[in-house]
């Protein structure tokens, strides 16, 4: 037998995948549902226990096929229960995923590619460049590793009730991937989340929130962070391709479309910056005719940034100005910010292909 045979990952298949490949194979597509039981219901990935296949199918999987989710290189528990996890792939590329317990639901806060390439300047995750995109295995295999290590409570329910695509990335710039997870995420042969307890989240990138919108159905979180153009292309530089207005063109349509759900809206309250009682004003402007919910996220610091947490009297204020003007407004809780975990703080090993950790890096430097 040949020694250097690519074997496919069927973690890289969502259910019509799954089907495809065991029609190519000369097998019936009911596989593919077989498969997926033992994959997401049971947590096995070994075909030898794979008792319904028969000996012969196994022994062909075997040579031509393998199932592996990514490993997990490191596990960091916060004193608040969030988990976090290095896993990696081999190559040098790690990512995280963060696991937040509350009391009537956990959430999985997954990656969608490795670094990032949209420059956001208050993130983390985006001053460390991009790698590259990962595949549907690598991102379903980061909620199966989960699964498998939290396992049930005790009831017997999986301890994961909701998944946000919010860690390390920008999930649309990875379209078809991250479609291919969430339709395992919602299938019932998968995780069999509804479509409110998954949750995609974007820097705005409109084309792909109209794509999407065509696509499945899932929540949508817009990462806003600013009322107007001129502000926001600062914090978020894609704001220059697609401005707000028809960022939120895109929301509406979503929503339209999507009848009853609504939008959840994140903007991360960044001290002088974007947290003036005038923001605040805009932004009920802005919103009050969508289906909206806003998230306040308090910006959570990371070595290097020069920017700083709003006080804890101007969010109050921001979150009762927006809340008169009729807005749903929650200030998320930071959680699991003594091991790094919280918003924008996910870095993993990006083997920076960008070069821009480095030009930043060096900017820091000069800035001396
Ligand atoms: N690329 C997607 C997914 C990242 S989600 C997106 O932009 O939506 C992570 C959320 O945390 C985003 O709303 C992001 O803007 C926000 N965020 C990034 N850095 C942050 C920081 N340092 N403090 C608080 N929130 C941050």
């Amino acid at each position: 037998m040949p020694t250097s045979v690519t074997r496919i990952n069927l973690m890289d298949l969502d259910e019509s995948g799954l089907r495809a490949f065991f029609q190519s194979i000369g097998e019936k597509p009911f596989r593919a549902a077989q498969v997926m039981k033992w994959i997401y219901h049971q947590g096995i990935i070994d075909f030898d226990r794979m008792t319904n296949l028969g000996l012969d199918l196994r022994q062909r999987l075997m040579l031509i096929a393998e199932i592996v989710p990514p490993r997990v290189l490191k596990t960091q528990t916060s004193v608040d229960g969030t988990c976090k996890w290095l896993m990696g792939f081999g190559g040098g590329n790690a990512i995280e995923t963060v696991f937040i317990p509350q009391p009537k639901r956990g959430t999985l806060c997954i990656s969608s590619q490795v670094g990032c390439a949209l420059n956001c300047t208050f993130c983390a995750t985006g001053a460390q460049g991009f790698s590259r995109n990962l595949t549907t295995g690598e991102i379903i295999g980061q909620v199966w590793q989960a699964a498998k290590i939290l396992g049930q409570d005790r009831n017997g329910r999986s301890r994961i009730t909701n998944v946000v695509l919010m860690g390390m990335g920008e999930p649309l710039l990875n379209f078809d991937a991250v479609v291919s997870a969430l339709s395992l995420l919602r299938h019932d042969l998968g995780f069999g989340l509804a479509a409110r307890r998954v949750t995609l989240s974007t820097a705005g990138l409109v084309p792909g929130i109209d794509r999407l919108r065509d696509t499945i159905d899932v929540a949508l979180a817009v990462s806003l962070h600013a009322p107007v153009d001129d502000l926001r292309e600062k914090l978020v530089p894609l704001n220059k391709k697609y401005p707000i207005a028809e960022l939120l063109r895109s929301c509406a349509d979503y929503v339209g479309a999507k009848r009853k759900r609504t939008i959840t809206f994140e903007y991360t309250l960044i001290d002088g910056i974007n947290d003036h009682p005038e923001h605040a004003r805009k932004l009920v402007k802005l919103l009050r005719r969508l289906p909206s919910k806003l998230n306040l996220i308090p910006f959570n610091p990371f070595p290097g940034t020069q920017f700083r947490c709003s006080s804890d009297e101007s969010i109050r204020r921001f979150q009762k100005i927006v809340m008169q003007g009729g807005l749903i407004a929650i200030v998320r809780k930071t959680r699991g910010d003594d091991i790094d975990a919280a918003c924008g703080q996910l870095v993993g090993k990006v083997l920076d292909r960008t070069r821009r950790s480095e030009r930043i890096r060096q900017q820091r430097i000069t800035n001396r």
